[in-house]
């Protein structure tokens, strides 16, 4: 048999939390800090919504690019007045493509790292290379501006960019993404930008690059229901891009995925239609969370932690305990059936994520076995 022409390797965030789900489903005891999505239910006029259109027989094909009523829908609740909208089956797709369509062979896309795993993939995927640029580990890894202008090059396209971030749960400042935007316009760089955590901030209202006027002719901003509206297994994400982009990321969408799920669509519009109560709600449960998590590990001997300000994560140094991230994982779940994510699945080896996707008494109990782990 010819070989294949390309290996992809997984993502290892998800293989973590399907080994983790096994051992559960086998009937161990343990407790899985590695899921990135929300374990509370969507909201009901959407579950609804899906009721009602699965009634209608809406299971046809709809626009390539999202049915118009629901990029209406997004327009009004994002605010993106301006730009084109797009309807995909999430925001990976859109990220994906919006990538491809931006950087091949010769490319270089520019990455802060600690990241989210599909990056860099997505970047090799387009035939394109992957930059890392380093987070300042004592600014909250916040990548700086002298970080990217030391790696910045004419073969640069574009800078991939999260915020909040996933894994670290930093929330960008404005003055620095202000910084952000000057090196993306200044350079003549694309700014592709990725804000599923932008409902997740707890501590000071959130800021959108979509608010920053000079980089909107380069910006594509992504979003999604994942997060924000609970619905991660549905598949349905908005972005926001200039119309010579959205073109090709349609077009290229098109080919590869159709269109968005037409039930999908249905409950999204009615998600984003309802008045931003759930989205509250639900950021305050997680605020309380992180409140009942932080100040438990924080107060573990040997345990360096800083308390993070958005999406659902914290960030662990273990630089302090003798052993690499993988290994550190691997015995914690040996040893007490806790289960975290290792830096490395996000380019960044010592230190581990723990999200905070349980329920209160179990965050407890694990910050238990993680204290025994410790001492
Ligand atoms: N972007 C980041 C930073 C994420 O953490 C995730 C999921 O964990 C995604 C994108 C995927 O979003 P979606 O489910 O909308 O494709």
């Amino acid at each position: 048999m010819k070989p294949l022409h390309r290996i992809v390797p997984p993502s290892i965030t998800m293989s973590l939390d399907r080994q983790a789900k096994e051992l559960v489903a086998s009937g161990k005891d343990v407790i899985n800090l590695t899921a990135g999505q929300v374990d509370l239910p969507m909201p009901d006029a959407a579950k609804e919504a899906v009721r009602v259109a699965l009634e209608a027989d809406r299971t046809g094909y709809v626009p390539a690019a999202g049915s118009a009523d629901v990029i209406g829908a997004v327009r009004n609740r994002m605010g993106w007045r301006n730009g084109n909208i797009l309807i995909s089956a999430g925001a990976k797709p859109l990220l994906s493509a919006a990538v491809a369509c931006i950087a091949g062979p010769g490319d270089e896309v520019l990455v802060p790292t600690p990241c989210y795993t599909s990056y860099p993939e997505m970047i090799r995927l387009a035939g394109a290379v992957s930059v890392p640029v380093a987070g300042d580990p004592e600014n909250r890894f916040a990548v700086s501006r002298e970080a990217l202008e030391a790696v910045v090059s004419d073969r640069t396209k574009a800078l991939l960019f999260n915020n909040p971030v996933n894994p670290t749960g930093t929330v960008y400042r404005s003055d620095e993404l202000q910084k952000i935007v000057d090196f993306c316009v200044e350079h003549d760089l694309y700014l592709i930008a990725d804000e599923v955590y932008g409902t997740f901030v707890y501590d000071e209202p959130f800021v959108s690059l979509y608010s920053f006027p000079d980089v909107r002719d380069r910006l594509i901003l992504v979003n999604s229901a994942s997060k924000a509206f609970a619905m991660a297994g549905l598949r349905l994400g908005y972005a926001v891009m200039p119309d010579a982009v959205a073109g090709a990321v349609s077009a290229y969408l098109s080919h590869m995925l159709g269109c968005p799920c037409s039930l999908s669509e249905r409950a999204a519009m009615a998600a984003l239609e309802e008045d931003a109560r759930f989205c509250f709600d639900l950021r305050e449960v997680f605020r309380k969370r992180r409140d009942v998590l932080f100040p438990l590990i924080a107060a573990i001997p040997g345990a360096k932690i800083e308390k993070s300000a958005g999406a659902f994560y914290l960030w662990l140094d273990i630089r302090n305990t003798g052993m690499d991230d993988t290994a550190f994982c691997r015995a914690l779940l040996d040893r007490e059936g806790v289960a975290l994510t290792p830096g490395s699945a996000f380019l960044c080896p010592g230190f581990v994520r723990l999200a905070y996707t349980q329920p209160e008494p179990v965050l407890t109990e694990a910050s238990m076995r993680l204290r025994r782990f410790f001492v």
